[in-house]
């Protein structure tokens, strides 16, 4: 395999499947080879006229770049046709399902997407004078009430800018509220073992220890072990529901309930709103904050690329220091709250510069008026159920990892099924891109032994779920069989097959160099 100066393969291994054919080119059915846009050269080629630049004198006081800047130049198709080849190497949410877990949102309604670019929405500006963009902070307004009506909760920060983001608002809200009653001593985060990595992550960002709570045979939070870490040092805890195993947290009464008793504030990771959303609001079991991804639950294909928004809302005792901006209207019209003065005297700050991801507020808003309060609801009920179809339509070949009892949005597997069969969870996933389908998340939650987390969400057809889960029915019963081959090596049909990923990650080359001439063919 001939490889580039960066140890990328130019070209695909020469056996392009398993009957040892190869072409010649390292095309493959139609599709084309590709290399970096670096190596495609053209330096001085550009796709568009333009005026031969006027050097500004003295304005950059002596730091006017004297090398060509190197960057590729292609003309207009061949810049398509590179991008064009590039996207077909990869999955995408168009092509078939996409089992991620932890994940949500899979297909994305054309109508947001048109509504999103409509010139009124999308070509302003967030310093333009208030006056002039009166409908687009009206939308903010609405998509604020919508969230808090939706989650039976007073308040709602629309700035972060994804759930990770928002988990920071949460807590600064916390801290801010512990620290004007003066409890700023309260150090302490408590978390689930389970809990998505950004959870212990943000916590020790804003300063606190983070203490695991354990987890029931059952995957939920476990009560005394909670019960018995609460105390005057705890600030709040941090609680996914549905949570990271695809299960309904069952307690999240008795849970609220011993928190407030201890002091504490509930802060509950709405990643997976996605699954209740129209049937359960977070704010009537407790809940004082919560993130809500816009991408995951309310528009946007997740891992289709960004931006994303995260939303919090906040109970009556965290409003107040809720951080700027939000908007009000009176008879003038619309505003924006934006200075920690007045009704915002006690807000912690601002999470970002503006007022957040316009764009995704507008597709989230046109998702639910599109769906209705109804619609909304449907979306919770179709999520859960198809997932549940999953884990039914698998469980005599594949092992659930919480048999008893439905599960929420997410079937979660294990891999004791695969035990003897020389397969692991890793070659099982490498082998679904074989048969068409991007892998499911692997290995998340930690609390389960190789675990295989599918989500189908409520966009799949029942035709779509059965395609899905006849290719896994194939695999399942190939590694039983003894068909190590076909896993070990996996992907074999793929441009590029099993990768070092380890090495990848901590190693990555993230830098192109220019490739050296070729030496001459008499040295
Ligand atoms: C996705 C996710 C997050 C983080 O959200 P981002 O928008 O990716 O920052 C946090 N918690 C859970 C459970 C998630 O699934």
């Amino acid at each position: 395999m001939s490889m580039n100066n960066v140890g990328r393969p130019t070209r695909p291994e020469a056996s392009n499947d398993d009957t040892g054919f190869a072409s010649l080119s390292g095309g493959r059915g139609l599709l084309q080879d590709e290399p970096l846009i670096f190596e495609l050269g053209g330096w001085s080629k550009t796709g568009v006229d333009l005026p031969d630049a006027v050097p500004a004198d003295g304005a950059l006081a002596g730091l006017t770049r004297d090398e060509p800047i190197g960057l590729p130049g292609l003309s207009e198709p061949e810049a398509v046709r590179h991008y064009v080849r590039l996207s077909q190497k990869n999955h995408a949410i168009d092509l078939a399902l996409y089992p991620l877990g932890s994940c949500t949102m899979k297909h994305n309604p054309r109508l947001n997407e048109k509504m999103a670019r409509l010139p009124g929405l999308s070509d302003i500006h967030p310093l333009q004078p208030q006056s002039t963009v009166q409908g687009a902070i009206e939308l903010m307004d609405r998509l604020a009430h919508w969230l808090k009506t939706l989650t039976g909760m007073p308040a709602v920060a629309l700035s972060p800018k994804a759930g990770a983001h928002g988990e920071l608002c949460g807590l600064l809200a916390i801290r801010a509220a512990h620290e004007a009653a003066g409890n700023g001593h309260r150090k302490t985060v408590l978390a689930p073992t389970s809990a998505h990595g950004t959870n212990p992550a943000t916590a020790a960002f804003c300063g606190y220890t983070v203490v695991e709570i354990a987890q029931t045979d059952d995957g939920r939070v476990d009560l005394a072990d909670l019960e018995a870490k609460l105390g005057d040092h705890v600030a709040a805890i941090m609680v996914t529901n549905p949570n990271t195993c695809g299960l309904f947290e069952r307690d999240v009464v008795e849970i609220a309930r011993l928190t407030h008793a201890a002091g504490a504030y509930f802060y509950c990771d709405g990643a997976n709103f996605n699954a209740i959303v129209g049937r359960v609001r977070p704010g009537d079991l407790g809940v004082d904050a919560m993130h809500i991804n816009l991408h995951k639950t309310f528009s946007t294909p997740h891992g289709g690329g960004g931006p994303g928004a995260g939303p919090v809302v906040l109970s009556e005792a965290l409003a107040p220091f809720a951080p700027t901006p939000w908007v009000v209207h009176d008879d003038s019209g619309y505003k924006l709250v934006e200075e920690a003065e007045g009704v915002a005297a006690q807000a912690f700050g601002r999470m970002s510069a503006f007022h957040g991801q316009m764009g995704m507020y507008v597709r989230a808003y046109a998702y639910m008026l599109s769906h209705g309060a109804d619609g909304l609801k449907q979306v919770a009920e179709d999520a859960v159920l198809n997932a549940n179809y999953i884990k039914a339509r698998l469980s005599d070949l594949m092992s659930p990892a919480f048999p008893e009892g439905p599960c929420m949005h997410e079937a979660l597997f294990d891999d004791a099924w695969l035990e003897d069969t020389g397969v692991t969870t890793l070659d099982f996933a490498k082998a679904m891109i074989d048969e068409g389908f991007h892998p499911m998340t692997m290995y998340f939650p930690l609390v389960v032994h190789g675990a295989m987390l599918i989500e189908p969400t409520e966009t799949e057809s029942k035709a779509e779920l059965d395609r899905f889960v006849d290719a896994l029915r194939l695999l399942a019963q190939a590694a039983k069989a003894g068909e190590t081959a076909r896993f070990k090596n996996a992907p074999h049909l793929a441009p590029l097959k099993r990768l070092d990923e380890t090495l990848a990650a901590r190693k990555p080359k993230l830098k192109w160099k220019p490739v050296a001439p070729a030496p001459l063919a008499a040295e």
